[in-house]
């Protein structure tokens, strides 16, 4: 409901705007949460000013004239006790109308995002809030009306947003804003008078706003403050600085809430001269695999920021990693564009990805159960380093993690190969949907028998990397779905069980003849149909014949319409399974009067097959008819 549009002589007098609704339903909830951290709403307003301040500094390196001459970037809070306002002021990039009404107005931050997508799971905004962080509408928390004065950079008007938060704001063209960028006065609620407090406000800016580069200064009658250490945090030396302080940065520069799982503060001197302070959340950002997803790690040089969406500097696999790299070896003039495929950045993103690596593989070894929290949450996009980055593919290999048929413990491959049985030679995998459903699989019965461990894939990733891969310190990959499985060469752990298969196969006499009949009536529908030496318990099972398309990869690939034809597959039989027994001996007795039973029950085989495969029945109505009938004869012949 604006007025009418402002020409250019006339500036709108005051507009009365309403918040998004999802602002409102925030604003209602950040108004009344009861929750013991209101101070924090300081370090949303300061975070806020530094960006200001950042993103002037960098838009003044192509347009000086933006500054007109006033580097000296800071950050003012100034109380009055009578008015009962606390400001805080920025010489930062300001906002002129339109930012303030986008900016103040709707929901852009993906972390305040988050949060109302929690809020409509559990009910427990407070929490939330220290969780996710509200960002600016944090202000309401303390305050019962703030009024946002600013002046944009290269702009002569000034604006003024007011709003109680209650559902509207107003936005006016005002005289009275800094003359470069935002002042925030907050007028603060009923009780909330400590936050007039010179000692109160020194100590909530120590605890949270200490990393941040800029001076943060407290404006006392005509005394001047410098509360924070006011260096960027990454630049100071490591005995300096408190995990707390380390644990603000990281709040401020990821947008998280967490406590991070892993710090990484470096320096690296020499050919290349760059400074890291990098951090790997201990929870699982929501956007993880959004294509439009925000980068994590900023790149800076020489303390100046440069750019938050340069994705060379890490590689994709990496994606979790929150923090900055600061390098003295690029020109500060550099633009963004062409920080696209720079071969400095790149030699950067080798040693910056090598030494997480390394740490990773450290964390690995020294504190095992933490590094499995690690791999649940982020192994998945680890995982795309193994196709994506062959020169560091033994090293992604090393620090994967997997389920598999021994437990529910996650090991690596090296476990893996320590405990293979005598005469197993390569790594078998079995990949599926989800972890629970493979445990079932009738491909497992045979390794199971002989003791064979099978890991256990279910990320979609797994299709990807695996072709890729192949082996593992000279062991095979070798999907326990595809082709024939070798297990007769592997131990005598289970004499009695390792040579069934095939003393079976000799006792069973008709099998032969059974296996031709069911090869002929099923000609059109499989490759081949074989006796298997994976299965002990279940009847029938499709493989992949050695060389095609894995089952679980086809399935996927029809999924996303990548593939509209399927191969055919070999159906194995289980000589020692009293149906097949049956059927063989039925085959041999009676050729004359068997012919459409049989005929229904090899059809009902490899239908069963695809079932336990989880594949749709391309004829369900024959299926079903074929399956009655047999089930009708049973009952009438029965006794
Ligand atoms: P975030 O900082 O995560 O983007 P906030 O809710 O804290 O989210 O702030 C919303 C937006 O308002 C910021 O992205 C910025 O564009 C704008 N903003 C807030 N404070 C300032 C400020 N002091 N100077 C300039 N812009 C600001
Ligand atoms: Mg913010």
């Amino acid at each position: 409901m604006a007025n009418k549009k402002s020409s250019t002589r006339t500036l709108p007098k005051e507009e009365t705007l309403g918040f998004q609704a999802e602002v409102g339903r925030l604003l209602e909830i950040v108004a009344n949460a009861l929750y013991s951290n209101k101070e924090i709403f300081l370090r949303e307003l300061i975070s806020n000013a530094s960006d200001a301040c950042d993103r002037l500094r960098y838009a003044a390196l192509t347009q000086p004239e933006l500054t007109a001459g006033d580097t000296d970037f800071r950050i003012e809070l100034a109380c009055d006790a009578k008015a009962r306002t606390l400001s805080i002021s920025d010489n930062g990039i300001g906002m002129n109308r339109d930012d303030l009404v986008d900016n103040l107005g709707t929901i852009a931050r993906s972390g305040t995002a988050a949060f109302m997508r929690q809020l409509e799971q559990k009910s427990d905004g407070a929490n939330l809030i220290g969780q996710f962080g509200v960002g600016f509408y944090a202000a309401f928390m303390v305050a019962d009306e703030v009024t946002v004065s600013s002046r944009k950079a290269g702009e002569t008007q000034g604006w003024r947003w007011v709003s109680d938060g209650k559902g509207e704001f107003t936005v006016a063209a005002t005289d009275d804003a800094p003359a470069r960028g935002t002042r925030i006065q907050l007028h603060l609620k009923k009780g909330e008078d400590e936050f007039l407090d010179p000692a109160r406000l020194r100590r909530i800016v120590k605890t949270y706003s200490d990393h941040i580069a800029i001076p943060v200064v407290l404006h006392e009658g005509d005394k001047d403050e410098t509360l924070n250490a006011a260096s960027a945090i990454w630049t100071r030396a490591k005995s300096e600085i408190s995990d707390e302080a380390y644990t603000e940065f990281y709040h401020h520069v990821a947008h998280a809430f967490d406590d991070p799982w892993l710090r990484l503060h470096f320096r690296a001197e020499g050919v290349l001269e760059y400074t890291g302070l990098l951090f790997i959340p201990a929870s699982k950002p929501f956007d993880l695999f959004h294509p439009e997803r925000q980068h994590g790690v900023k790149l800076y040089v020489k303390r100046v920021f440069i750019s938050d969406q340069c994705e060379d500097l890490v590689p994709a696999y990496l994606r979790f990693l929150r923090g900055v790299i600061d390098t003295e070896d690029l020109p500060l003039n550099i633009s963004r564009e062409t920080l696209q495929h720079n071969p400095l950045l790149a030699k950067i993103r080798q040693a910056v990805t090598k030494r997480v690596l390394a740490e990773l593989k450290k964390r690995a070894k020294n504190a095992p159960d933490e590094y499995i929290a690690f791999w649940g949450n982020f192994g998945a996009v680890l995982k795309e380093g193994l196709y994506e980055d062959a020169s560091q593919r033994e090293t992604l290999l090393e620090l994967a993690r997997f389920a598999t048929t021994r437990g529910s413990e996650n090991v690596s491959l090296g476990d893996y190969i320590e405990r293979m049985p005598a005469g197993q030679e390569a790594i078998y995998y079995l990949s599926g949907d989800d972890t629970d459903a493979l445990r079932r699989s009738p491909h497992l019965e045979g390794f199971a028998a002989k003791g064979v461990e099978v890991l256990l894939l279910s990320d979609p990733v797994d299709e990807f990397w695996i072709p890729a891969v192949s082996e593992y310190q000279g062991r095979q990959l070798k999907s326990v779905t595809r082709g024939g499985t070798d297990l007769g060469k592997i131990g005598d752990k289970k004499d009695a069980d390792a040579g069934e298969a095939a003393d079976t196969a000799a006792e069973t006499p008709g099998l032969d003849a059974l296996i031709a009949f069911v090869k002929l009536t099923l000609k059109d529908d499989v490759k081949d149909v074989r006796v298997s030496e994976r299965l002990t318990d279940s009847a029938v099972c499709l493989v992949a014949d050695e060389g095609d398309i894995d089952m679980h990869l086809e399935r996927l690939l029809k999924q996303h319409r990548q593939l509209d034809h399927a191969a055919k597959r070999v159906l194995e039989i289980n000589p020692g399974h009293p149906l097949i027994r049956r059927l063989a001996d039925r085959l041999a007795g009676d050729n004359s009067a068997g012919g459409t039973v049989m005929e229904d029950a090899a059809h009902l085989l490899l239908d069963q097959a695809r079932i336990l495969e989880g594949e749709p029945l391309p004829d369900p109505a024959a299926f079903g008819r074929r399956l009655t009938s047999l089930v009708e004869r049973g009952l009438t012949s029965g006794d």
